[in-house]
């Protein structure tokens, strides 16, 4: 959707509520005490009291009521640069996990396996049921590898493999009143401790339900050993895991704050810190790769992953640090002696910068600062594709689409995988696109657009430029049509019945030729399957009450 938001744009904010949190987790898990007294196929969904685990659907399910709040939550953001580096490296993972035979054919199916971007200053990752997960920017912006941070991601992906979370219900079930409590009383105290605060800030619903599911000492092990052989598997330096491992212990001893939320959830135990070493001892020697060397390696002026710097310097602008610190950060590539830096922190400086004075409003320094990058990391190609992207998305922000189209050059084929599992080129797409629907070739950015979203129909960004691509040709039923898939694809099927009535309403007051026939009989459809999931989501509510 937006590339870049500042907090002054978001006059949708609102603060996550513990209550609306609770309600929401009470809801999804059936837990409302006269619900208990139904048997759960009466429900449709999980109920904390049944004998045995929670079977996969029902897991899905309480995902997907989880994270119908989250997409809601104002620190949810949908970046399409970073969106697309994490899910290169998600996508990686999941083959790695696949060829080792961690992910059985059902969870595969079943499951959602996507990640989602919070906005949010805290270093944090966690995984929720169904197969989503949340990550938090804060954590991206201290990564200085793609292996580090696909080490996190690896662990996180293997509580889900290894059903710990339905195994942690499980355990739970004879305890179910006790465990709400608790959770009750979790998440009051995280909403009144303003250092548990930032925990609530993003996703803070989420994060706070993933306190209270905290895994066992053993699960955290057992997520280390099958995450670390996924992540190798993947073709990930291993030694990922270790740097990782090394900056949450600095962290453990220099901060004792709210920001580390994930060192609460996965403390660092000295049996996991000696398995690591242990791991970590039979790697082979230089056998890494360049494209994942640790930052020790960039220190030492060996090979630096520049492309994770660049993403991490664009995750911690994105991050909202505050005026003065944008201000700092822009003028930095302006203090004495920075030309002289070696390559790997001035290129970090140097993105930050631009991207910093981009959102002090100052697009043509922006612009100056992005140009140096590029020449600074040129014979980059990953770091030079990073580069590329930002001058593309800064030209825009400064009315200049054609520079747009410009830098990103001629479309790449389209993937070869039709499954959907491919995010390879998404960033460029929706640049490209806003850049043709600005400058008067919204029919070719619709053409790609609709294009992609048969690929992917839950992308709702990709429907919301569809949908300005559509409304500038004048075709106001399709881009009412495109406008629902927005919340539909965000599981709020309300938000998709109110769009697509407005285009029934649209259809019927003005009818327009045979195309737009097929159209409204789609928009019929789509609007009738809206309404049925409404309906049984409302009633699985009410029959909870
Ligand atoms: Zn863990």
């Amino acid at each position: 959707m937006t590339t870049i938001r500042s907090p002054a744009s978001t006059p949708w904010r609102r603060r996550a509520t513990a209550g609306a949190a609770l309600a929401a987790l009470l809801a999804a898990l059936g837990a409302a005490p006269a619900a208990a007294q139904q048997p759960p196929a009466a429900r449709g969904l999980p109920s904390l009291g049944d004998a045995g685990e929670m079977t996969t659907l029902e897991e899905r399910k309480l995902g997907d009521a989880i994270i119908r709040e989250l997409y809601r939550d104002p620190d949810y953001i949908d970046d399409p640069i970073v969106g697309e580096y994490v899910d290169g490296l998600w996508r990686a993972l999941l083959d790695g996990a696949r060829a080792r035979g961690e992910l059985p054919p059902e969870l595969d199916e079943r499951y959602a396996w996507r990640v989602l971007l919070g906005r949010d200053r805290s270093i944090n990752a966690f995984a929720l049921p169904g197969g989503y997960f949340g990550l938090h920017l804060g954590l991206v912006g201290v990564v200085s590898s793609r292996a580090e941070l696909a080490s996190v991601l690896a662990h996180e992906l293997s509580h889900i493999t290894q059903r710990h979370i339905p195994r942690l219900l499980g355990q739970e079930k004879r305890q179910t009143p006790l465990m709400m409590a608790a959770l009750v009383a979790g998440m009051i105290a995280a909403s009144k401790n303003p250092q548990a605060g930032a925990a609530l800030a993003v996703g803070g619903q989420a994060a706070v339900i993933q306190q209270q599911l905290n895994f066992s000492r053993d699960m955290e092990r057992e997520a280390d050993r099958i995450g670390y052989g996924i992540l190798v598997q993947a073709g990930f330096d291993g030694q990922g895991f270790v740097s990782m491992f090394e900056k949450l212990q600095g962290a453990t001893r220099i901060n004792d704050n709210g920001d580390w939320p994930y060192l609460r959830s996965h403390p660092l135990t000295t049996q996991r810190i000696g398995d690591m070493q242990q791991r970590a001892q039979a790697l082979p020697r230089g056998g890494s790769q360049a494209a994942s060397a640790p930052r020790e390696a960039a220190e030492r002026g060996g090979p630096a992953d520049l492309e994770a710097l660049l993403v991490a310097a664009r995750a911690r602008v994105l991050g909202r640090p505050g005026v003065d610190v944008l201000r700092a950060w822009a003028g930095e590539p302006s203090q004495p002696g920075f030309a002289d830096r070696p390559l790997a922190p001035r290129a970090g400086a140097l993105y930050a910068a631009a991207l910093a004075q981009a959102q002090l409003r100052d697009l043509p320094r922006a612009q100056a600062l992005a140009t140096q990058l590029a020449l600074a990391v040129a014979g980059d190609a990953r770091a030079a594709r990073q580069a590329r992207l930002l001058q593309a998305e800064l030209a825009l922000q400064a009315g200049q689409p054609a520079r747009t189209l410009e830098l990103l050059g001629a479309p790449a084929d389209r993937p070869a995988r039709a499954d959907g599992a491919s995010q390879a080129g998404r960033a460029a797409l929706l640049l490209r696109a806003q850049a043709q629907t600005a400058s008067g070739q919204a029919a070719q950015a619709a053409d790609a657009l609709q294009v992609w979203v048969s690929d992917h129909p839950r992308d709702a960004g990709a429907w919301q430029a569809l949908a300005q691509a559509q409304a500038a040709q004048g075709q106001t039923l399709r881009a009412l049509r495109a406008e629902g898939e927005v919340p539909m694809a965000q599981l709020d099927y309300a938000g998709a019945v109110d769009r697509w009535r407005a285009a029934q309403d649209f259809s019927r007051r003005a009818p327009g030729g045979a195309a737009d026939l097929i159209e409204a009989s789609i928009v019929d459809t789509r609007l009738r399957q809206a309404q049925a999931l409404l309906q049984q989501q409302r009633l699985d509510e009410q029959k909870r009450r």
